[in-house]
């Protein structure tokens, strides 16, 4: 199941330099992940998709003058959906990987992640080193479902929705997910009741990018509109409502 997100960015024609009228602006679909917090999620109030993408991706597009719309669905099948070319821009806090390279485009990196361990509040496993033979939960398509195959030898059962997996370590059916620390940290802090915590290490230090289909002509104007976030201080703001933190310094930009 996938739900329609329609947008419309008026473009900014009544001053500047731009002589573009309305007519010309491109309208494209972003296909994003249905839940991934603090990146993208549905309000469970207004039902209105929210998140640090969301309104990075928004901002993107204004700055490069078009317009966007938005498709949400499962991790892996934005995954297959930009791989086959289906949608021209993916924003899921998809993490930058060699193999991703080969059939999707990039933009520059525009957040630092990286995968962390979560196990109940009681359990003596104490990093990643402890997990052989363990029921590891992770999500379909994701980075970290790959290194628990590559570098574990855990029992993984991954699912179309981390929350999912989450769930089940709190209710005592995993013995452990591994997935993104924003991500984990976010879950532990809103929905964790005490019951659970982060062991070990970040491990795999991973970037995100925003994800164009191969050979887009979008991404150089992306990440110009990117850069120039970062650098006039919107980047920051935005991390900062999301994060409730200011970002590391290499993303303070210029005029800090
Ligand atoms: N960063 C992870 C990946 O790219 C997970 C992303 C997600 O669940 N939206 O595989």
């Amino acid at each position: 199941m996938f739900l329609v997100f329609m947008m419309l960015l008026v473009p900014l024609t009544a001053c500047g330099s731009s002589s573009k009228s309305s007519g010309d602006v491109k309208k494209y679909t972003v296909a994003t992940d249905s839940n991934f917090k603090p990146f993208e999620y549905l309000n469970p109030i207004t039902g209105e998709l929210e998140g640090f993408d969301i309104d990075i991706i928004k901002e993107i597009a204004k700055r490069a003058e078009f317009e966007v719309e938005f498709e949400t669905m499962d991790f892996d099948g934005l995954l297959a959906g930009m791989q086959s070319g289906r949608y021209p821009i993916g924003v899921a806090g998809m993490s930058i990987t060699e193999k991703r390279k080969e059939s999707i485009d990039f933009s520059i990196p525009y957040y630092d992640s990286g995968l962390i361990l979560m196990v109940p509040e009681n359990s003596n496993i104490q990093s990643i080193d402890d997990v052989s033979r363990k029921k590891i939960g992770s999500r379909q398509g994701s980075t970290s479902q790959t290194y628990l195959k590559e570098f574990t030898s855990a029992k993984v059962e991954a699912f179309p929705e981390i929350v999912t997996a989450y769930l089940d370590v709190k209710e005592g059916r995993l013995d452990g997910a591994l997935y993104d620390l924003p991500n984990v940290k976010n879950y532990i802090a809103t929905e964790g009741e005490n019951k659970l915590k982060t062991v070990g290490e970040v491990l795999q230090g991973e970037s995100y990018g925003i994800a164009f289909s191969k050979g887009s002509e979008i991404v150089d104007d992306a990440n110009k509109a990117l850069q120039s976030m970062i650098d006039d201080g919107t980047y920051a703001e935005l991390f900062e409502k999301y994060f409730g933190e200011p970002p590391a310094d290499k993303w303070l930009g210029k005029e800090h």
